[in-house]
């Protein structure tokens, strides 16, 4: 899945805690903001294997789970690695390093990098270059996953749309965000650009670890074996679709309390399996707020984990909206 090949530099033009204008001119900027991927080919054998292999293992997982065979070792192998992977990506890749929502050590935001780096989602520097770019064109010409974007009328279009938005650009996009014009402040951070060179280690730890965990509850190989099954396959592909749902499902269904000029939706149902990042209008609307479920009863766990580590001294500066600005930001609705 990794588009990414060498790069340098790059200004973050998303952040801001206020909906967006959209006034910037759009097709023509995007032209000079991505650059060719360098190994095409090898990008969607890797892109190929880390987003079908996990589904075929799934097969497998269903057909030994039919045979009586998942223990309750494997499903808490799979949430465990689901969780400290998933919290890499939510809190990690993205309100850290894509929208800098808050402050913590160089050696949390490491962790946080090769965390997010084991969901197989491409090197983080590669991920935080493409988010911002959404964030710069959400919905409009250059914006790399919009279903919306010439994919046609009616419901064909609809379905071509979420297709593409889902997982048809990860195989189709013969360019990316150019990381030296999107990521420049990670770039020049030595901790994140170690992170993001050894990516690979990552993805193999992310295997490693639930074999382990696996071997250590149930004492066996065989444990170790559907570990890997449970915390590894099947946690990739789960993880893969929830971040992917934010892209498809997060631009076409759902409410859309704040007017963001784009398409942008808040999708509760979503919210568990996301660690909150499916309250996806409200992100957008305050896109550095390191709370995405702004309104009470809105679910987000990586808020919660976030504010833990503010209360335990490891994180600072969290980025909150103020509730005056809540109320003057063209809500179409309030949040409830
Ligand atoms: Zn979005
Ligand atoms: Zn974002």
């Amino acid at each position: 899945m990794s588009k990414r090949m060498h790069a340098t530099s790059t200004g973050a033009s998303h952040d801001r805690a206020v909906p967006r204008a959209r006034t910037e001119p759009r097709s023509s900027s995007a032209v000079s903001e991505v650059r060719p991927v360098t190994f095409p080919l090898v990008d969607r054998v890797a892109s190929g294997v880390v987003t079908g292999v996990p589904p075929l293992m799934l097969g497998v997982a269903i057909w030994f789970g039919w045979g009586g065979v998942v223990h309750w070792q494997d499903l808490v192998v799979l949430v465990v690695t689901y969780e400290l992977v998933g919290i890499g990506v939510t809190v990690g890749f993205h309100r850290l390093l894509t929208h800098r929502s808050f402050k913590t050590s160089p050696l949390l935001r490491g962790i946080f990098a090769a965390l997010g780096s084991a969901a197989a989602e491409g090197p983080v520097i590669e991920w935080v270059a493409t988010h911002r770019k959404h964030h710069r064109f959400s919905d409009a010409e250059g914006d790399p996953h919009s279903p919306h974007v010439g994919r046609g009328a009616g419901w064909t279009g609809a379905l071509r749309g979420l297709f593409h938005a889902h997982i048809g650009w990860v195989f189709r996009d013969a360019e990316v965000a150019d990381e030296r014009r999107y990521a420049k402040d990670l770039l020049a951070d030595p901790v994140i650009r170690f992170v993001d060179k050894t990516f690979v280690l990552w993805v193999i730890a992310g295997l490693a670890f639930p074999f382990g965990l696996g071997v250590a509850l149930t004492g066996s190989v065989i444990g170790g074996l559907t570990g890997l099954l449970w915390g590894g396959a099947v946690r990739i592909f789960l993880l893969h679709h929830a971040t992917f749902s934010i892209n498809s499902l997060c631009h076409f269904f759902g409410k859309r309390p704040y007017e963001t000029g784009d398409e942008s939706r808040n999708l509760a149902w979503l919210a568990l399996p996301t660690g909150g990042e499916s309250w996806h209008n409200n992100h957008h609307a305050f896109p550095t707020s390191y709370r995405h479920g702004l309104g009470r009863w809105q679910l987000d766990t990586s808020a919660a984990v976030i504010r833990g580590l503010e209360l335990t001294g490891l994180a600072w500066d969290l980025v909150r909206v103020d509730p005056a600005r809540l109320r003057t930001s063209a809500p179409v609705r309030p949040p409830s």
